[in-house]
């Protein structure tokens, strides 16, 4: 079917996450089937997503009538109802599709997840817990974990690091961090090089090992 050939999503569940996701994959352009029980749910989102569908996750007919077979993606937002969310999750490997993405609310949601076979599991409210703890606590005014132990963070530079060329400083030797942009005030971001000199007032994306980033940014 021309299905399979299209950049083409299933998303089980319209609650806060799973709406908002099948929201923004409609708007860069994906087609998303969104499939939830609850009717006047459904309805409410008819013209904004491509697909919707009223039907029973944990029934693997209503599945197969649906196409989801046909899918290589599905991601599993039902996060409330973990039996719902287990059994449709399982339904999913069952019906042998290739990228599943499922929602944890625990991490005992998570660990059965992973065990029926979920290759991507994700913990929403858990990770933008910690990240806003981050952002709240301390100088960083964004923040993005890209890996388990690598990090960007938008800051203003420390005292110690302004009216120096970044190559003279000691932020590779000692903070084991990379300077990777810099942003004068009312201008772009632009890299930064070893010859680049912070001010007070400029903007800097500071990449390295969280720990160290957070370390970083707590000098005065
Ligand atoms: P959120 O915290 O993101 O709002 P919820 O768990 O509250 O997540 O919402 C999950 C959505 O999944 C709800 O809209 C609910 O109607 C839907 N849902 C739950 N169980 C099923 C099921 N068996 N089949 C289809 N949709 C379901």
């Amino acid at each position: 079917t021309d299905i399979e050939q299209q950049d083409t999503v299933v998303v089980i569940g319209l609650g806060r996450f799973g709406s908002a996701l099948a929201l923004e994959l409609t708007r860069r352009g994906t087609e998303v089937l969104a499939i939830d029980h609850r009717p006047k749910l459904v309805q409410s989102y008819t013209g904004q997503i491509t697909q919707v569908a009223v039907a029973d996750s944990t029934d693997l007919d209503a599945l197969q009538r649906l196409g989801v077979p046909d899918f290589r993606r599905a991601v599993c937002a039902i996060g409330s109802d973990i039996q719902a969310s287990i059994l449709t999750a399982s339904l999913l490997v069952e019906l042998e599709i290739d990228d599943i993405w499922a929602k944890a609310v625990s991490k005992q949601h998570g660990e059965i997840l992973r065990r029926v076979g979920v290759r991507h599991v994700v913990f929403p409210e858990h990770d933008m817990g910690e990240r806003v703890a981050r952002l709240v606590s301390g100088r960083l005014l964004d923040y993005m974990e890209v890996d388990e132990n690598f990090a960007m963070a938008k800051i203003r530079p420390p005292r110690d690091f302004v009216g120096i060329a970044l190559g003279d400083s000691s932020l590779r030797s000692r903070y084991g961090l990379t300077i990777v942009a810099v942003k004068r005030p009312d201008e772009e971001f632009t890299y930064a090089t070893a010859d680049t000199e912070l001010a007070y007032d400029d903007m800097i994306i500071v990449s390295g090992p969280p720990d160290r980033i957070e370390r970083f940014a707590e000098l005065p």
